[in-house]
């Protein structure tokens, strides 16, 4: 565990000393803010954090930073707290480093299709922006409207589009990070080629402010997707998926291929806001995305979509014809974390090579009947990457500490599985408190150990957000 402030004239001190970095305003430690600032979604720790810190600038970070290494005072990075993993929580009486200051558009480099951001950008705010130069931002999810850039390049985001656009870490071309050490770091600058070594940027993608602050980016901006397609499916079982992907994929350039179970679909629907895609309800559904790019490429779609039915893979579709329409489809895969939040759900996010898929799936599934017959289980996922997100719903005759103690006992089995099949126990939302000790699953002690040791590098007196991804020895 890393450093904590314990004496209260020493945290009147501190909380001065910060107040002379940022300004008087731009430090907080009332009890509402303190509740506020010092979570994300996961919900799973009880907040505890001592302050919280509103830099403006990089220079602001590194003298916050500096003055933390002084006093061994342990600061936890914050975004917009839509993380799953509690790798921005303060649970031990950190300090907590927004960035909700640091969000500006700083520099357009049209020729490059390249934007500067600050930090703390939200993920739509960059998005519009994209829309405005006529490009396109296409990392997005469904809390792209509260996270920010710091965060989603902390936690290599992924979300909907990734079959075709891939994760964060394909878009960021540079970024300013201030280390544990209060160093500041250009980072490749913007370059799209730069072969002089080992390029520290990657390290702090996915780091989970382990490393150090993220402050700006250079973002890679793509041409905008024209004449959007979204098809929705029912499949009566899981293993037709696989085939209807291989089947659209070899036919067209998906944009997304997202599936969701029908308990998934049912939460969304009792919210009122969308319709069934089309009356007759079946276990599984897809939801298939591709550009329209000629009459020819829709044919394309609608010859693969007849052989599908003609295989038997497919029960019921449904394709739009309008923008309203698409959007509209895209809200019964969009809406589901928002809607199964009301049931405190215990949420596993897997992933595994698409070519094991299947027999993960069953494997899973049997893990699954084994241990949680009473349990309701939402499965939906970005199954075009190989990825699940196992989602079950606390009954509401257990305590969220009873229900959480259950779902770890299984965990186990199911990280299991994962080794089992070379997967990840987090293919997006990270590591963070909540998958900290299933590390082991997917990566292996030496390799751990290299982590450990790059920590030490940044971040020698263990400042930035101790005990996340891992202890050190
Ligand atoms: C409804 C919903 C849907 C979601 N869907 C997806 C999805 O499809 N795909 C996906 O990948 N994720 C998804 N998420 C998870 C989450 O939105 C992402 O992980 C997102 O990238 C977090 O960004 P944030 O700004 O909220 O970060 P935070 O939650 O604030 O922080 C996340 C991590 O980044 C660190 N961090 C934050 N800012 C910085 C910084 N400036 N410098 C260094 N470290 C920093 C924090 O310390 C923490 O470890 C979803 C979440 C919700 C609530």
């Amino acid at each position: 565990m890393g450093p904590r402030i314990v004496l209260m004239n020493r945290h009147q001190t501190m909380i001065e000393r910060l107040q002379a970095i940022v300004g008087a305003t731009h430090v907080k430690n009332d009890v509402d803010s303190l509740a506020n600032w010092a979570c994300d979604a996961s919900r799973q720790y009880a907040p505890a954090a001592t302050a919280i810190v509103f830099p403006a600038s990089t220079e602001e970070v590194q003298a916050i930073v500096k003055l933390a290494n002084l006093e061994k005072i342990a600061l936890v990075p914050s975004g917009g707290r839509t993380g799953l993993s509690a790798g921005a929580v303060a649970a031990h009486g950190e300090v907590v480093v927004s960035f909700d200051r640091m969000n500006k558009v700083l520099e357009f480099l049209p020729l490059d299709h390249m934007v500067r951001v600050q930090a703390g950008v939200l993920t739509g705010q960059l998005q519009q922006f994209a829309i405005e130069q006529g490009l396109y931002y296409p990392v997005n999810f469904a809390s792209a409207g509260s996270s920010q850039i710091g965060g989603n390049i902390a936690t290599n985001a992924g979300g909907i589009k990734v079959i075709r656009y891939g994760m964060t870490r394909d878009w960021v071309l540079g970024l300013t990070v201030v280390t544990g050490n209060g160093d500041i770091l250009h980072l490749n600058k913007g370059m799209t080629k730069n072969a002089t070594g080992y390029d520290l940027r990657h390290l702090f993608i996915g780091a989970e402010g382990t490393l150090g602050f993220i402050t700006e980016a250079e973002i890679r901006l793509e041409r905008q997707p024209r004449d959007l397609r979204v098809i929705v499916l029912g499949m009566s079982d899981f293993n037709s998926i696989m085939h209807v992907l291989a089947a659209f994929q070899a036919r067209l350039d998906l944009t997304a291929f997202e599936f969701f179970s029908e308990l998934a679909l049912q939460c969304v629907i009792a919210d009122g806001n969308v319709d069934r895609p089309f009356q007759d309800a079946t276990p599984f559904y897809v939801l298939l995305e591709f550009e329209a790019s000629s009459p020819a490429v829709e044919e394309s779609a609608m010859q693969v979509f007849e052989a599908c039915m003609e295989a038997g893979w497919v029960q019921n579709g449904v394709m739009s014809q309008s923008e309203t329409q698409a959007s509209q489809l895209w809200r019964l895969r969009e809406d589901i974390s928002a809607t199964i939040a009301k049931f405190t759900p215990y949420k596993n996010d897997i992933s595994v090579l698409i070519t094991h898929v299947p027999a993960f799936i069953t494997d899973i599934d049997a893990i699954v009947q084994a241990n949680y017959p009473d349990f309701d289980i939402v499965w939906f996922g970005h199954i075009g990457d190989g990825n699940l997100h196992l989602n079950i719903l606390k009954p509401s005759n257990l305590s969220k500490d009873e229900f959480y103690a259950k779902c770890q006992f299984v965990n186990r089995s199911v990280f299991e599985a994962v080794q089992k099949y070379d997967g990840s126990i987090s293919a997006e939302h990270g590591v963070g408190m909540t998958k900290k000790p299933y590390l082991g699953f997917t990566r292996s002690k030496e390799e751990i150990s290299y982590l450990q040791a790059i920590k030490q590098v940044f971040d020698p007196n263990n400042i930035i957000n101790p005990g996340k991804i891992f202890d050190l020895p």
